[in-house]
């Protein structure tokens, strides 16, 4: 379990670090949210990278990261987490 553990933390940090460029934020609850310095006041922004650690206090540390991360593998755009979180960006 140990070693799932570490592993998913690796593959995520490795796939985050790939698309930092595409990127303009990044949450990665409990440790850090890092949004680019041009969209720092973009509300929408800030509400999916908040929505995202919503998800990781529902869901828990495994199952959000490893749900995350297989979601990652096939496409951004299908990720039923990432869907989530571009609704919540409307939302008022
Ligand atoms: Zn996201």
């Amino acid at each position: 379990m140990k070693q799932v553990l570490i592993l998913i933390i690796i593959m995520t940090i490795i796939m985050t670090i790939l698309n930092l460029r595409k990127k303009v934020a990044i949450a990665m609850p409990p440790f850090f949210t890092w949004i680019r310095k041009d969209y720092r006041n973009n509300t929408e922004v800030i509400r999916h990278e908040e929505c995202h650690w919503e998800q990781y206090r529902r869901m828990g540390f495994i199952k959000f990261y490893k749900q995350y991360f297989s979601e990652q593998l096939n496409g951004y755009a299908n990720s039923s987490l990432e869907k989530e979180c571009y609704e919540a960006e409307m939302k008022n």
